[in-house]
């Protein structure tokens, strides 16, 4: 140790300690991807209920073949940013279909669903904006806003869907420029925003709207235009943000919203701006994940019969394929996660940052990979918890 680092490991020794005794340390195990909703830890096959593969297409064999013949063309195609000369014409394909899918003029692709958050938070606010925000809205939202409140917008954070006390935000705010902005499917719980409500407020109160679809698109909506389609207020939505890494089985965002919004997000979306595009492979896996949604509707079937089913059983009005666990303690969360995981199942235990103080969780995640004899073991495993 140097006298330099000195400082710092003492630091860090204490904080790991805190961390430790609180059981909220965090470590990475590694796993072996099999087929979709498998992985094998240590060489114990086990069943993943806790990916975002909603659909099962990140091994799909037509996206391996996408992403395959991409790369033997294109190997990951020119390295920079999109503004200098990483947006190829595949990027650029890529975005017209999901203009489509979220009824929007205009898409951009970004390198993640988290800069698709930064960008379009940082770029839209300033001194003339306040941004009214769930209060369990994604990390991505929350950095987001921390940006925008930088840039001089007035920040709220309205109770979680609460649109009463929403409205009364909007009333008595006098700022020229109001964005409400909301997480769709609510990652760690499950539960639905009510986006007509939502989009009400919008109209009432001269707002723009601004939904997270991370967990919606392609899961809702007859054409896989998420939450906002299934609740038929897409046209009401301004900015529709997106992630290629969960249903679509890739990597990467987007926004998908009016050629103005995205020609200013494009200039002045930091997180855009100064990072690396998406890798061709990926985009095209991308966009075969989109033919492929329409070819095989009855994935998202399957899905729907899998949440159906999970939901009766446990008794739990289920409104996503996303099912929360409360256990409360991170002590029996733990545990709890390590019961499953003997009995075959992953299902890691949530605790906080990323979830509040005293509702350390199993989060459930079902997927159109998941067969019924898979359902059947994830409730046994469930059930032999209580
Ligand atoms: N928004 C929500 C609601 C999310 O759950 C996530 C991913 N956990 C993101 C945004 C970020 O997406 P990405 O992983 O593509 O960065």
């Amino acid at each position: 140790m140097s006298a330099q680092t000195e400082p710092w490991d003492r630091w860090l020794d204490q904080a790991f300690a805190a961390l430790q005794s609180d059981q909220l340390d965090r470590t990475l195990l590694p796993v072996r991807p099999g087929e979709p909703g498998h992985v094998e830890v240590d060489g114990h096959p086990l069943v993943l209920f806790s990916g975002n593969d909603y659909l099962g297409l990140s091994g799909h064999p037509r996206i391996r073949r996408a992403v395959a013949d991409a790369a033997e063309r294109y190997g990951m195609g020119p390295r920079s940013s999109s503004l200098v000369c990483g947006y190829t014409e595949t990027h650029e394909a890529l975005e017209m279909e999901l203009a489509a899918i979220d009824q929007s003029e205009a898409a951009l692709v970004t390198p993640t669903g988290y800069a698709a958050n930064l960008s379009a938070l940082n770029s839209l606010a300033d001194g003339d904006t306040a941004v009214f925000s769930d209060a369990l809205n994604h990390a991505s939202i929350v950095d987001g806003c921390r940006l925008a409140r930088a840039s001089g917008a007035e920040l709220h954070i309205y109770p979680h869907g609460d649109v009463d006390a929403l409205e009364r935000l909007l009333g008595t705010n006098r700022r020229t420029r109001k964005l409400i902005v909301t997480d769709s499917v609510f990652s760690m719980d499950g539960d639905v925003a009510p986006l007509r409500e939502l989009a009400a407020l919008r109209d009432r109160h001269g707002a723009l709207l601004m939904v997270d679809e991370a967990h919606g698109s392609l899961v809702f909506g007859d054409n896989g235009g998420g939450v906002a389609e299934a609740q038929g207020v897409s046209d009401r939505v301004d900015v529709h943000v997106g992630t290629l890494s969960k249903a679509f089985g890739c990597i990467g965002g987007f926004v998908a919203t009016s050629h103005k919004l995205r020609r200013w997000i494009l200039s002045r979306g930091r997180a855009y701006v100064y990072s690396t595009s998406l890798p061709v492979p990926v985009v095209a896996g991308a966009r075969e994940a989109l033919c492929i949604m329409a070819d095989e509707p009855e994935r998202r079937a399957r899905l729907w019969e899998h949440v159906e089913r999970v939901s009766q059983t446990l008794g739990v009005g289920g409104t996503s394929p996303i099912f929360s666990w409360i256990l409360g303690s991170e002590h029996r969360a733990l545990e709890a996660s390590r019961t499953l995981f003997e009995g075959g199942l992953h299902v890691p235990a949530i605790r906080p940052p990323t979830v509040p103080e005293g509702t350390a969780r199993l989060r459930i995640t079902l997927s159109a990979a998941h067969t019924s004899e898979d359902i059947t073991l994830l409730l046994d495993g469930l059930a032999s918890l209580s």
